[in-house]
């Protein structure tokens, strides 16, 4: 941590940026969704928050209100973090599109490919600006923005490397998303669930690989390589085809 002046300086230049990413995204056109109001941005306090959330889109409490994550859905992750002792000013909140998504019957909907493609740089710019130690992935959507093909069924619970720009990453973990647990309360225990693992990482300061599981069979993790932890009989073998 910098003291004196040139921490002030730093601090001043990210207050200043997170400015910047406020109005890239509130006056963003990039995609047809624009037209619903104004984009939702980020909640929280860069430099100061290490872990960020990333869900799906914003709901219409939160563009009537501005703000991520302040609707049902949100005050519910707001009570989980809390009763893992996640403090609120460690959590950055973000979404993958930043503007409420509805189909033609006006009904809200998840965002399309095209969509998530187009707020990809709000994304990206909201990540860089905290830079977080964690992110918390919220539902399908999310889980879609950094794996093309991932399913959350078969993605949950478990630790990867999350790439977000050039050399940048931090520990993820995907989850089910809290509206999911409004619907149906298995997924809200399977999130909770998830998220103690994650709360060991995240409050007690063990490292994420020391608790990994194989990623095929879910037995004991014993080599960790390019995001994927392993047991010793799936090790990932990287071979020359040809
Ligand atoms: S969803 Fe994202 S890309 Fe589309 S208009 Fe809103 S902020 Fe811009
Ligand atoms: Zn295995």
């Amino acid at each position: 941590m910098l003291s004196g002046a040139k921490g002030a300086l730093v601090k001043v230049d990210l207050i200043r940026r997170g400015y910047e990413v406020r109005a890239q995204i509130q006056n963003c056109t990039g995609c047809g969704l624009h037209s619903g109001g104004t984009p939702v941005p980020f909640s929280g306090i860069p430099g100061v928050a290490d872990i960020v959330v990333i869900g799906e889109a914003p709901g219409r409490t939160e563009m009537a209100q501005g703000e991520p994550f302040i609707g049902r859905a949100g005050k519910l992750a707001r009570t989980w973090f809390e009763q893992l002792s996640i403090s609120p000013e460690r959590l950055g909140w973000i979404n993958t599109v930043s503007c409420l998504p509805l189909d033609d019957a006006g009904r809200i909907c998840p965002p399309t490919a095209i969509e998530r493609y187009a707020c990809r740089d709000n994304l990206r710019a909201q990540l860089e600006l905290f830079a977080p130690r964690f992110c918390i992935l919220f539902g399908q959507t999310a889980l879609l923005a950094f794996w093309p093909l991932g399913k959350i069924s078969n993605l949950h619970g478990k630790w990867w490397e999350l790439s977000y720009s050039f050399e940048k990453t931090c520990h993820a973990m995907v989850t089910y998303h809290p509206a999911a647990a409004l619907r149906n309360g298995e997924y809200g225990i399977t999130a909770l669930d998830d998220l103690s693992v994650f709360a060991l990482s995240a409050v007690d300061d063990v490292p994420p690989w020391q608790m990994r599981v194989c990623y095929i069979c879910n037995g004991e993790a014993t080599n960790w390589f390019r995001g994927i932890a392993s047991c010793a009989a799936h090790y990932p073998s990287l071979r020359m085809t040809g």
